[in-house]
């Protein structure tokens, strides 16, 4: 049988790699490549060359901005009091299309999950909990998936918010159980938002 040249081979590999990307696809997007002019390429290799280099962590909120410039921590407009904790920093984006959050973020890198082996020092924790008092934040918005994982996490961090005398509220989900955050569309998510309720 006769097998892809090697080089190939790696991009079709590195392809696979990437979520919901099948041995078909990665096919697909390899050849394709090679009808891409040098240049192309050349800008392609460049922007996944300085991504990290380019794209940075906040070390305050943990969401992702360009450079040293978080775009939620350093704007002065924002209310200081109000967080909303995420489990990745893509979900920001989410909750920033529905134009009725005007907290920070904080998010956590993940949700807890026994299984998985995923422990609450594995997530943002201690970094939360010094923002709570160096912002004196009044109320916190859980904003998680609504599946096991999200639940045990949103459980977690109400009783170390309430410990503190911190209202904790989580979304008002009119979702079915195990819907993720991602693929809630922001009519949805606007509403779970105003109708968040304390628990
Ligand atoms: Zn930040």
């Amino acid at each position: 049988m006769l097998k892809y040249p090697a080089d190939l081979l790696k991009l079709m590999g590195l392809f696979k790699k990437l979520p919901s990307v099948g041995g078909k696809t990665a096919e697909r997007f390899a050849f394709q490549l090679l009808n891409w002019s040098e240049d192309q390429l050349k800008e392609f290799s460049y922007h996944l060359a300085v991504l990290k280099e380019k794209i940075k962590s906040c070390p305050e909120c943990f969401c992702i901005m360009q450079e040293e410039t978080c775009p939620f921590c350093q704007d002065t407009q924002r209310d200081k009091s109000l967080l909303c904790v995420i489990a990745s920093p893509k979900d920001a984006y989410a909750l920033e299309e529905t134009h009725t959050f005007q907290g920070l973020y904080h998010v956590l890198g993940g949700l807890l999950s026994p299984l998985e082996k995923k422990h609450p020092e594995q997530l943002h924790l201690e970094a939360l909990k010094k923002r709570l008092s160096i912002l004196s934040v009044k109320e916190v918005i859980i904003a998680l998936d609504s599946t096991l994982e999200g639940d045990a996490t949103a459980l977690y961090l109400k009783e170390l918010l309430t410990s503190q005398g911190i209202t904790a509220s989580r979304l008002a989900f009119g979702l079915p159980i195990g819907s993720s955050l991602e693929y809630v569309d922001g009519g949805t998510l606007a509403r779970a938002l105003s109708g968040r309720q304390t628990f």
